[in-house]
């Protein structure tokens, strides 16, 4: 049997096991990962390396979507270690681990309170799979039982500040959780009356599906749905990702009333190309999957210089790839997620970048809703590296 057909056969099996035993079958060592993939002794050698900096943990399921003849496929770009992850920063520039100011934000209890309307309560740092370009890179992956105990004192904190409209449990993935923990932890949402509605930010309809066949996780969603909206933003980077698997993961959700939003990244040999945008956006629509957001990749470190498209070329992309697409696939934001806010990237007119400001940081409301102008430059890959225009 060929590796790749260990691979479909290993997941295949996915329905049939329980979620968490499911879950102990990862793949997290490379001499694991070798029985499914090919791999040099020397490249053996150098992913051990990039897995002892940046935990792998990819599911059999994931792994099964890979074509292990192709060194460049995309799916394994997104699971696999890569040496490129020794790299600090290069090519496109500096990098830090909290390029999205999030340390700054921190109010203690896992809350991060960045904007007055929106509170993000990392409720663990446990993933089902460790994406090789997350934002979080620095602490996904690190044991820490910490952020479940503390989600009483963070749904207080939340209770007491009543600007506070809505609430984004993150991490790590939230619906790894056991269903009692989370539970516990919508229960202490629920009563809260001035949140609108509830996220809960989830790769697991991509990554790990098993999860969402489990009955009483639906149950548990549905009954909370009726009380408060709920949301799950996922994060679909390409159309070998929309599965029948995922179609049914999503589905669930959507039977539970959950609506799905997509936020996906914009990533170097992964999706960097007007084809593969419009098959992604077309895909999700296809499986009740609204697009949401498309991210420009961060300056994070191991990723940025692999991972980042320049902001020139991106802009083009985008706006080639919307030409093709219908007015629901088109609804997506290509956005930067900066320190400063969230800035929707809206076009380029000649060699001049046109960004507006959506969500701005306390005590900076002013800069909320303002159009921004930048210089392109063939390599710039964030605002920063932009140099300002004035008008
Ligand atoms: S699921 Fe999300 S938080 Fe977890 S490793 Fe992937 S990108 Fe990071």
């Amino acid at each position: 049997m060929s590796s790749n057909n260990t691979a479909q056969k290993a997941s295949d099996n996915w329905r049939d096991s329980d979620w968490q035993e499911e879950l102990k079958q990862n793949i997290t060592t490379v001499s694991e990962l070798e029985s499914h993939l090919p791999l040099s002794a020397e490249e053996k050698k150098a992913l051990q390396g990039v897995a002892d900096r940046h935990p792998m943990n990819i599911p059999r399921y994931y792994l099964g979507l890979i074509d292990p003849s192709d060194p460049n496929d995309p799916i394994r770009k997104l699971a696999v270690p890569s040496t490129d992850e020794l790299i600090l920063a290069g090519a496109m520039g500096e990098t830090t681990g909290d390029p999205y100011g999030d340390d700054k934000h921190d109010k203690g209890n896992g809350i991060l309170h960045k904007y007055p309307y929106t509170a993000l309560v990392v409720a663990t740092e446990y993933c089902s799979m460790y994406c090789r370009h997350c934002f979080r890179k620095r602490m996904v992956g690190l044991p820490n039982d910490q952020t479940v105990q503390s989600f009483q004192q963070a749904a207080k904190y939340i209770a007491e500040h009543t600007e506070i409209k809505n609430v984004v449990m993150s991490g790590g993935d939230p619906l790894l959780l056991p269903t009692a923990a989370l539970r516990d932890m919508l229960e202490a949402l629920r009563g809260i009356d001035h949140l609108n509605y509830v996220r809960i930010g989830s790769r697991a309809p991509v990554v790990f599906p098993a999860r969402l066949l489990d009955d009483e996780l639906i149950d548990l969603l549905a009954e909370f749905n009726r009380d408060k909206p709920l949301y799950v933003p996922t994060h679909f980077n390409h159309p070998n990702e929309i599965t029948e698997e995922a179609r049914i993961a999503v589905q669930r959700l959507r039977s539970a009333g959950v609506t799905v939003n997509n936020q996906a990244v914009l990533l170097r040999g992964v999706n960097d190309s007007v084809d593969t945008l419009t098959a992604l956006m077309d895909g999700l629509l296809q499986i009740g999957v609204n697009p949401y957001y498309l991210y420009q990749c961060m300056p994070v470190e191991r990723v940025r210089h692999h991972f980042q498209v320049p902001l020139k070329e991106g802009v083009d992309l985008v706006d080639n790839a919307r030409r093709k697409m219908d007015g629901y696939a088109k609804r997506f934001k290509f956005i930067i997620g900066h320190d400063i806010g969230k800035l929707e990237i809206c076009g380029r007119i000649d060699d001049k970048l046109i960004l507006k400001q959506l969500h701005a940081r306390p005590g900076h409301q002013d800069e909320s809703s303002r159009i921004l102008v930048r210089q392109l430059t063939d390599n710039g890959g964030w605002l920063d590296d932009l140099p300002e225009v004035q008008l």
